[in-house]
Order: C-alpha cells, then structure tokens, then sequence
C-alpha cells in the first residue's frame, strides 16, 4: 500500500515538473554537485556545481571514466566494488551517505558525502546517480572539535592528577584518561625502575582483564625487544599506523582488531619515570598525536611531584608544600580556565546552528561561519597556553628544558615581540625606548621573546587602559638590562618577591578580578635562572605602578 501510494505520487510529481520546469536547470540550481555515470562506470552528466566543488567544467566530465574524480589510491576499490554492482545490480552502498574523499581538477583532494540512486535512462538502461556534498567546514570543525575535546580532557586530568599525587594513582588517572578520553582500547603504563634498569606493567585499562598473563609484567629495558622498551631507550615517542610489524605481532594484537599504537616515554627532568601506551582500534588522527605528548608531559611532571612528595613525606611525614601547590591550582585553575571554555563552548554551538540553518544568504552565512571558527580558534589558543604554562613550570622547575643559545639582536627582538603583544591586545600604547644599533647577545630566543612577552603583556593588564606602558633597554659592560614600567595597581612590598612562586597573586590583583593563572612570573623567572640573569620587580606599593626589570649577561658563543 505504502509503495504503491509513493510510486504514483512520484509519477504526478515527474510529470509536473517534467511539464513546467527544465530539469537541467533544476539539477544545475542545486548546490550539491550530482553525476550520472552508465554501468561503464563513465560520465554522462554532471551539473553546474561540479564545478564549485571539484574545479571541472562540467562538459569536460561527460565521457571521463569516474577514475577521474577519484585520487589513485581508490581506484581498485571502487572498479571491484562497481563492477560487482554492474554484473549482479546487488546495491551494498545505496540509500546511505558515504563518506569520501575526491579528487579536485587541479589535483587537490576534497572530503565530500556521497549519495547514490539508481536510476534508468529512457530505453531503460540503468544508470547510477551521485550526489556529492562538501564537508569541508564539517570536517575542519570536527578538528577543532577533537582537538578540544583531548585539551579538556587533558586539563581536568591535570587537576585530578595534582589532587591524588601518589605514583600509582597518577599513573591509573593517564590510562583512564586514555581510554575514556581519547578512545584507546587499551592503556597501559610500566614504571621504571632505575636500580634494576626494569619497566614493570603498573595499570591497565580497557583490554586489560581479558588479556590479562598474555604478556610479561616486568621486562628489561637494555634487552627487551619490544617497542616499550625500546621507547624507554631512546626516549622517544613511537606513534604507528601499522601493527604488522613482528615487533607487535602478539596474537592479541590482530584477535582484538588494534590498528596502531602510542607509545611515550614518561620523562621529568631528565630522567625516565615511566612509559605509557595506548592501542586504538582506528588509526592515530592529528589530532591525538599533537595533544597526547601534553598528557604524557603532565603525567610525567605529577609522577616526578608525587615521587618528591612521597620523598618529602618519609623525610617530614607531612608534605604541606604540596597540598598548597594543589590547593592553589584547585583554586585558580577551576576558574581561569572557565573562562576560554565559555567561548569555545559558545561558538562551537553557534557554529552547529549556524551550519545546519538553511540561509538564503550563503555569503553571509559563510562569513558568520568564520567568525565563529576564528572564536574557536582563539579560545583553543588560550587554552593550549595555559596548558603550555603549566607544563613549562613544571619542566623549567625540573630542569628538563635545555635553552638553546644563539646569536640574538635583543632590539630587534623587543620590537617583534612587543609587534605581537599589541597584535593579540589590539591596543598601541607601548612607549619604545631602545638603543638605535643593533644590541647582540647569546641567547634562547624563543624563551626570551616568552618573558617579555609575559612581562609586557601584564603591564598592560595591569594598568589603565589609556595609560602608557615603557618598554627600554639599556646596555652596561657586558651586561644588558630590560626594563618594563607601567603606570597600574602596583604591588605591595610584601609580595614583591612572593609573585614569581607558581601560581602566586597579589591580593591587589585577585581582588579586582584581573584574569591570570599566577604563572607566567615564575615560568619567567625560570628561564631568566637558566640564563643566568636575574628578574625582580620594583613598586612603591599599591596604585604607583610596576617596573620589572631582567637583567642578562650578554653570554659568549659556545
Ligand atoms: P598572572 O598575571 O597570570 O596572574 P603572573 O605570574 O604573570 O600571573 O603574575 C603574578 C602576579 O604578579 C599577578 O597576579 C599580579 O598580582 C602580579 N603582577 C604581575 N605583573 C604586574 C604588574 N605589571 N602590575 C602589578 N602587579 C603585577
């Protein structure tokens, strides 16, 4: 009944608009690119869109094969699977979407959904018609989105992995992270063992109870063939697509259908703590593998913490210096990371919204797209840097970062530097007052565009918004001296020294709402240690402004 009642409503419907309407310029109005291909698998029509989408003239398609359309890679796929359909009509991918990637005339590749209908032409051959939609922003979005997700993950991880600082606990809190979080379907870590120079497996989640005795829980990291032991060798990270290698080929690999792996070495300090991994059932995306280092980088800074405190505890029995470090992380981070999540959150719903609304201005409705995706961008950027602080603090203070000195025009490198604070703040109110010759050293410059940028970019927090914020340098034998003065809340003389701890505020600061993690000081003073300079602050006390000053040896080539 149903049937019959939607075959003749289709035949009143074709012969309405086969009457009144010219079908090619029906088809040709329509935004997504459709192809009508014969059981030759070659081209008879293709409409105007084509062109939008894959960069064809549509003329020039008619008689192509559809290779034409495809990157290399598919053909073979899609000649079996089409050439199945062609002799036996048995229809396995119609009626759904499928998700692809196409080949662009320029030689390009494109992701696109793809519909497919059967169709008969007038002597009643059967034809095969495609529809193809971009998912381009859809699949930039799904990036962003993924991207999002693990650095939330990671940083509630890094709030559970501070409040519970035993080893143990902190290395369950990593592969829960892995398996809940980032899909693994098998997480597991080892701790080394530095006396005997051993790996022993720690936890496991995911897999674990099943395979449970199919492999060693201890193994020795100057012998072991294994990938693990090998990571812990070298301290280098393996991230692999491919698990045919023999070094895997454990038959729980293939039984449980794991298709690569990650695998990280736990490393603070310079010393290895530990090794984690993961094994996923889908290959490792970008997207996993630029933010699984960040989860690895924190465990491995918690492990070093909970091992100092576990020392710390036999020594004192009491590790009070911890539970407040914990504590004011607790305090300032549940809050300050509030605030980019909020605009992150905000706009990748308005982005939905805004994706899914039909519009009748595609213009404007790509434009609004944008600003939304460039919301999201900069809310994500704002998250990585306060992750990226806090693992800076943490590895500064461990001594795992090496400064890397170079030949560096400090002129030139306060004016770029200063260039990108007023870039991100869009405001001019920098007074420069710098030496007119180039003004040369040996240092790290990245980590000392870092401090300035740090520097500057708090006096200008920290200040009236009209006010003017001087930035000079000065040279005296041998050494350089950078000073940086604002004319905001200044501070009291009793914290002058306290702000450069780890997650340090001034009352005067906290209690006018002024955002900050209390970070970039001490990150700061780090750097500076390692250069050998000195960083202090000046003030006459609160509402007389700042000055910070960093002071450098020039450093000799090494
Ligand atoms: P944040 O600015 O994120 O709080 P910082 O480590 O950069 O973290 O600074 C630590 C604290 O030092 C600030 O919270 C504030 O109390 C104080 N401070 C830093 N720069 C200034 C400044 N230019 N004027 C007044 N106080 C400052």
């Amino acid at each position: 009944m149903h049937d019959r009642c939607r075959r003749w409503q289709s035949a009143v419907l074709r012969s309405a608009l086969v009457n009144e309407l010219d079908f090619d310029k029906l088809l040709d109005a329509m935004p997504d690119a459709v192809l009508v291909a014969d059981m030759e698998s070659r081209i008879v029509y293709a409409n105007a869109s084509v062109h939008a989408l894959l960069g064809w003239a549509p003329e020039a398609l008619i008689g192509q094969s559809l290779h034409a359309i495809q990157p290399e890679r598919l053909h073979e796929a899609h000649d079996s699977g089409f050439g199945r359909y062609a002799n036996t009509g048995v229809r396995s991918l119609f009626g759904m979407p499928i998700r692809l990637t196409a080949r662009r005339f320029d030689g390009t590749e494109c992701d696109v959904e793809l519909n497919l209908a059967e169709i008969t032409d007038a002597s009643g051959g059967r034809m095969v018609l495609g529809v193809l939609r971009d998912l381009g922003e859809r699949v930039e979005l799904e990036r962003h989105l993924a991207v999002l997700r693990y650095l939330r993950a990671i940083t509630a991880a890094a709030a559970q992995l501070w409040t519970r600082l035993d080893p143990k606990l902190v290395l369950s809190t990593l592969t829960d992270v892995l398996v809940k979080d980032f899909d693994a379907a098998l997480a597991r870590t080892w701790m080394y063992e530095p006396e005997s120079n051993l790996l022993r497996l720690t936890t496991s989640a995911g897999l674990s109870t099943r395979i449970k005795g199919s492999s060693r829980e201890t193994m020795d990291v100057a012998t072991h063939p294994s990938k693990v032991a090998a990571v812990a060798r070298t301290r280098t990270p393996l991230i692999r697509n491919d698990l045919t290698d023999p070094a895997f080929d454990q038959d729980w690999v293939s039984r449980e259908g794991l298709k690569s792996v990650a695998c990280l070495p736990l490393v603070a300090g310079n010393q290895l703590l530990g090794v984690m991994v993961g094994f996923f059932r889908e290959p490792i995306r970008d997207e996993v593998s630029e933010t699984i280092g960040h989860l690895a980088a924190l465990g491995a800074a918690a492990l070093n913490d909970a091992r100092l405190v576990g020392q710390e505890r036999e020594a004192r029995s009491v590790a009070e210096a911890a539970v407040t470090l914990r504590d004011r992380f607790l305090a300032v981070a549940s809050h300050e990371l509030r605030t980019p999540l909020t605009v992150v959150r905000g706009n990748w719903e308005l982005l939905g919204r805004r994706l899914r609304a039909t519009s009748s201005d595609p213009e404007a409705q790509r434009k609004q797209v944008d600003t939304s995706l460039r919301r999201l961008g900069q809310g994500i950027e704002q998250l990585r840097r306060l992750v990226e602080d806090l693992l800076d603090v943490n590895r500064l203070r461990g001594g795992a970062v090496e400064l890397h000195r170079s030949e560096v025009d400090l002129v030139a490198l306060i004016h770029d530097t200063v260039a990108g604070v007023t870039n991100l703040t869009g405001r001019s109110r920098i007074r420069l007052d710098l030496p007119v010759g180039p003004v040369i050293g040996w240092w790290d410059a990245g980590r000392l565009t870092q401090v300035i940028h740090n520097l500057v970019a708090n006096a200008l927090k920290y200040s009236p918004p009209k006010s003017t914020v001087a930035v000079s340098l000065t040279e005296l034998d041998g050494r350089v001296a950078i000073r940086i003065t604002d004319s905001g809340i200044g501070i009291a003389s009793d914290q002058l020294n306290v702000i450069f701890e780890p997650f340090s505020r001034a009352p005067n600061a906290s209690d006018q709402h002024y955002p900050g993690l209390g970070l970039g000081l001490a990150v700061s003073r780090e750097i500076v240690g390692q250069l050998e300079g000195a960083i202090w602050a000046e003030s006459s006390g609160e509402g007389q402004g700042s000055s910070f000053v960093v002071e450098l040896q020039r450093g000799s080539p090494p």
